[in-house]
């Protein structure tokens, strides 16, 4: 996956840009609040089908402005691809290649690339819900049916919830939709469990790697899936069973709750360094060497899958980073096409990449 070029014009705090891209490091450099970030929210909106800051997209319009029109021109094994998002008032398009994509979820599976932001730093001691995110998203990259099977399983959810809510204020509820709305969503959590189940697996090989090779083989990464299904299930036939069997047996204890209780919703990645729980005592350093790990990985069962790289955005993190790591990454991002944002451009990285100056919302090649 290559990108090529992104463009802007009412987005943010660019009135309008073009941007060319080289084929290794891109390392955008510019001061606080001048833009950095906006660019590799514009590059990923087409990666993940929606901002990764925001999930208003009118907060994306220039102040002032009617509306906003972005587009990326990418290279992948099919040749050159067009992506354009726009919203002028009500008005959302999503196009590729000219043709109108019905929503978000069409724009998924196109352009693939990996985020690594500030954030993800707490995806080790963070709440599950943070880890069930970062699935989400990885998984999204790697089956375009997860985020759909996703959205089928939240509304089966939501609409379960309800239901166990009246129960449990003592108000009507229809008994019958409440099973039907259990084996709806015992159907879908299948779906999720396994695509989950079977990401984690791939994942974990490589994310093994880097971070052995990262405590110079002294650190060992386990990384486990866990759900309430008591044993080990790999057909979506004897899952689905095993979740009618745990959402029933459960029942009344949901009713007096008024919520699902049981189901992918509550699940978490459970990550061990050296067999210990990595949310309970892994150090900042370690904290940092696992979700770099994880990231990298991200990006190997991508191009395991599709046969090339997705496009690495790095914004703001290399500062994060300690010396060692971060040579690291420079040493492992020259196989990839990567987007860099820094507030410095003093590091070893300047030398070989395309150095690009942020200012304003205005972005200038600097030559050398
Ligand atoms: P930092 O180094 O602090 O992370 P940055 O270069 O990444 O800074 P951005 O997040 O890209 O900064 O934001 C640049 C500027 O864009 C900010 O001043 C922000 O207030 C401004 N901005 C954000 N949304 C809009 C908008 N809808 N219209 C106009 N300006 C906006
Ligand atoms: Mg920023």
């Amino acid at each position: 996956m290559k990108l090529k070029k992104f463009t802007a014009e009412g987005y943010r705090n660019i009135d309008r840009c073009e941007i060319s891209f080289a084929d290794g490091v891109n390392l955008f450099v510019g001061g606080n609040a001048e833009g950095k970030t906006n660019i590799v929210e514009g590059i990923y909106l087409f990666s993940r089908g929606r901002s990764f800051r925001t999930s208003d997209d009118k907060e994306l319009v220039g102040f002032g402005k009617d509306g906003f029109r972005i587009s990326i021109v990418y290279e992948d094994k099919d040749g050159e691809e067009v992506l354009e998002y726009a919203l002028f008032g009500k008005s959302r398009q999503r196009k590729k290649n000219g043709y109108k994509l019905k929503g978000a979820l069409e724009m998924l599976g196109n352009f693939r690339a990996v985020l690594f932001f500030p954030d993800d730093l707490r995806l080790v001691k963070g709440e599950p819900e943070e880890r069930r995110a970062f699935l989400n998203v990885a998984v999204s990259q790697y089956s375009t049916a997860y985020m759909s099977d996703y959205k089928r399983f939240k509304t089966a959810l939501e609409n379960r919830n309800a239901l166990l809510k009246n129960a449990s204020k003592g108000q009507y509820f229809d008994e019958g939709e409440l099973i039907a709305w259990s084996e709806a969503m015992a159907d879908y959590a299948a779906d999720i469990y396994l695509a989950r189940k079977r990401y984690v697996y791939i994942l974990e090989r490589y994310a093994k790697e880097h971070m052995l090779e990262l405590s110079d083989g002294k650190e060992t990464l386990e990384l486990d899936y866990k759900s309430d299904l008591a044993g080990e299930f790999s057909d979506k036939e004897s899952v689905k069973e095993e979740y009618r069997r745990v959402f029933l047996s459960g029942l009344e204890k949901e009713k007096l709750a008024g919520t699902s209780l049981y189901g992918p919703q509550r699940d978490d990645l459970i990550i061990k360094i050296d067999g210990n729980a990595a949310r309970s005592f892994a150090s900042q350093g370690q904290q940092r060497s696992v979700v770099l790990s994880l990231k990298l990985a991200e990006g190997e069962v991508i191009r395991e899958i599709y046969g090339e790289y997705p496009v690495f955005l790095f914004d703001d993190v290399l500062s994060e980073l300690d010396e060692k790591r971060r040579e690291y990454v420079t040493n492992r991002i020259k196989k990839m096409q990567t987007v860099i944002t820094s507030c410095e451009g003093t590091d070893a990285l300047s030398r070989d990449a395309n150095v690009i100056l942020v200012k304003g919302g205005t972005y200038v090649p600097a030559y050398r």
